[in-house]
């Protein structure tokens, strides 16, 4: 990231200093979200554990940084000589710029490491510490948390019959569909391959299943757009198991997990609640 802006900074003044031509990128409106980090930091903003106001910053002072360099790359295009005060400002933005970075490098470089690039999901390094986490506040509280497990329906046949690229294009959907329909405090972990993990907090039993229930429907209904406007849809499993119903950890996801495999058997596209052990859908 720092090498990134220090690189664009370097050439930035060599255009400026030698009086080269700028390049459109130095030069476009939207410069800010074309340049390696501007790019990174649209597609990863939404997943960084950053507080809203060290993000707003970010963005605030990256996008800052490119109007003024377009400002002073015009400025030498069209034969005038930068004004100090441009230069100066520059400067000073880019130093409060690269300050922002480095202050918030440790949580930048957690939230990348413990985020999978492609559903946007949580991978499993801190899936545990979070799960007892979880477990314990709800303890607390005598409330209860949940663990749903989610397994994509004959997802095999999609790379089968479109390719793996297409396979990972129905992972992204899924990841987003799934976001968009759980709330700010739950958890969501890519467990493996196709497979993944809920947590969810505070709410009853019939709730979780009807979250679970909306969540399926969802996922049926989800159309993905593949090659040669052909269309696809992909169903999902979900095995639902009380967190707070099991000592170990291990042995509730094992519980959501055996539940989540007898979702299969009944047929897929379905929910089994593990202490009912019947479908709820
Ligand atoms: P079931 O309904 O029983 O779960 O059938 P399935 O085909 O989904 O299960 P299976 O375990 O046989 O296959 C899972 C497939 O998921 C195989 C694997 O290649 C694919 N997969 C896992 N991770 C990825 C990924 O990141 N990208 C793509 N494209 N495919 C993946
Ligand atoms: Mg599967
Ligand atoms: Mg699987």
């Amino acid at each position: 990231m720092l090498n990134s802006h220090r690189n664009w900074v370097y050439r930035l003044n060599k255009t400026l200093i030698c009086g080269l031509d700028p390049t459109s990128e130095m030069i476009a409106e939207d410069a800010h979200v074309h340049c390696a980090f501007g790019h990174w930091l649209e597609q990863r903003a939404q997943h960084l554990d950053l507080d809203t106001e060290t993000l707003s910053n970010l963005v605030g002072r990256h996008k800052k940084v490119h109007d003024l360099a377009r400002e002073m790359a015009l400025t030498v295009r069209d034969g005038h000589t930068i004004e100090e005060s441009l230069y100066d400002e520059f400067l000073a933005i880019s130093e409060r710029f690269i300050g922002l970075i480095e202050s918030a490098y440790d949580a930048l470089i957690a939230s990348i490491n413990a985020t999978d690039p492609l559903t946007g999901a949580e991978n499993r390094s801190l899936m545990n510490v979070r799960l007892e986490e979880r477990k314990r506040i709800a303890a607390g509280k005598s409330s209860q948390a949940w663990i749903i497990m989610i397994d994509l329906d004959h997802f095999k046949s999609v790379n089968d019959d479109y390719g793996h690229e297409v396979g990972d294009h129905v992972l992204k959907g899924f990841g987003s569909l799934v976001r968009d329909h759980i709330r700010g405090d739950d958890l969501f972990f890519r467990y493996g391959g196709e497979e993944f993990l809920l947590c969810i907090s505070g709410v009853s039993e019939n709730t979780v299943a009807r979250v679970a229930e909306r969540l399926r429907k969802a996922c049926a209904n989800k159309v993905y757009k593949v090659k040669n406007d052909k269309e696809l849809s992909v169903t999902a499993s979900f095995g639902i198991a009380g967190l707070t119903d099991y000592k170990q950890i291990s042995d509730a996801i094992n519980a959501a997990d055996i539940a989540m495999y007898a979702a299969k058997r009944a047929g897929r596209n379905r929910v089994v609640f593990d202490r009912a052990g019947e479908p709820v859908s």
